[in-house]
């Protein structure tokens, strides 16, 4: 188990030349900052199913609400490659042990938000997508947080990330050699004011979960995976500006704010 977390990365972020023309699209935040503090770990999901550099430009289409990525000068559809490559893919990153992903904006493959989605033969774009490959990740992998390129350049949004994704390390480290109840309470009680700090609806709910779960007889190894769905899902909202939590006066019991 790595000592410093590792992150799945839009190859072209990290600086490689993969993107259909052949150029890169560096985020120097990454390589030149970030770097030193976290394992990147490029993907390129068009150069994975054999796509090449360079190459013809995709989109996403929706027609009769079907999705495909196109190749709109010819209509090669490369949904079918894409849907299977990721899958793959998004099993191997969790189970390689990253703990986040940073996704590049924009890309009817990458694209996390607001990516453009055609329908028939308009060519006016609607910004309501999600890239095939982010779609897949984030569908199979709710407990790792994500984030795009322009959340970097936001002081606020990328503190959050890292934050998540030092708790997810810590979580994996705890886990490596696997669950049982005592753990999944001692790392539950170890992040209480991470968690109080940042989202403290999920505080009280998690340590029901844990007590419900196992009640029901509930696997820890699911209990955990649960655990950090729960929270991350509950994380991906910024904290709110000023107090959100603080201690109960003369009990030294921690308590969400009203603020
Ligand atoms: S956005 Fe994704 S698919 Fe496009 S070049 Fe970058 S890594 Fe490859």
């Amino acid at each position: 188990m790595s000592n410093i977390p590792k992150i799945g990365v839009s190859a072209c972020l990290a600086g490689q030349k993969v993107r259909y023309n052949g150029d890169a699209a560096e985020s120097r935040i990454l390589s030149r900052k970030w770097s030193d503090h976290v394992e990147l770990v490029p993907i390129c999901p068009e150069v994975g199913i054999g796509m090449g550099v360079p190459r013809p430009k995709i989109r996403l289409v929706k027609n009769d609400g079907k999705l495909s990525l196109i190749n709109p000068k010819n209509g090669d559809d490369f949904t079918g490659k894409m849907l299977e490559y990721s899958e793959i893919q998004s099993d191997l990153l969790a189970s390689s042990g990253i703990c986040g992903f940073v996704f590049k904006k924009d890309s009817a493959s990458c694209g996390l938000d607001r990516v453009k989605v055609y329908r028939g033969d308009n060519p006016q774009a609607v910004r309501e997508g999600r890239g095939l490959f982010a779609m897949v990740f984030t569908s199979l992998n709710p407990h790792i947080p994500v984030i795009e390129e322009g959340g970097l350049t936001e002081p606020k949004q990328a503190e959050h990330f890292l934050s998540r994704v030092h708790f997810f390390h810590e979580w994996q480290i705890l886990g490596n050699t696997g669950w049982d109840a005592k753990k999944i309470i001692q790392f539950h009680n170890e992040n209480k004011l991470f968690l109080l700090s940042r989202a403290p609806q999920i505080e009280r709910f998690l340590e029901r979960m844990i007590a419900t779960r196992f009640d029901e007889g509930a696997h820890p190894e699911n209990v955990a995976l649960e655990y950090m769905t729960e929270a991350q899902q509950a994380l991906n909202v910024l904290t709110k500006k000023g107090r959100i939590a603080h201690y109960g006066k003369g009990t030294g019991e921690i308590l969400p704010s009203t603020n």
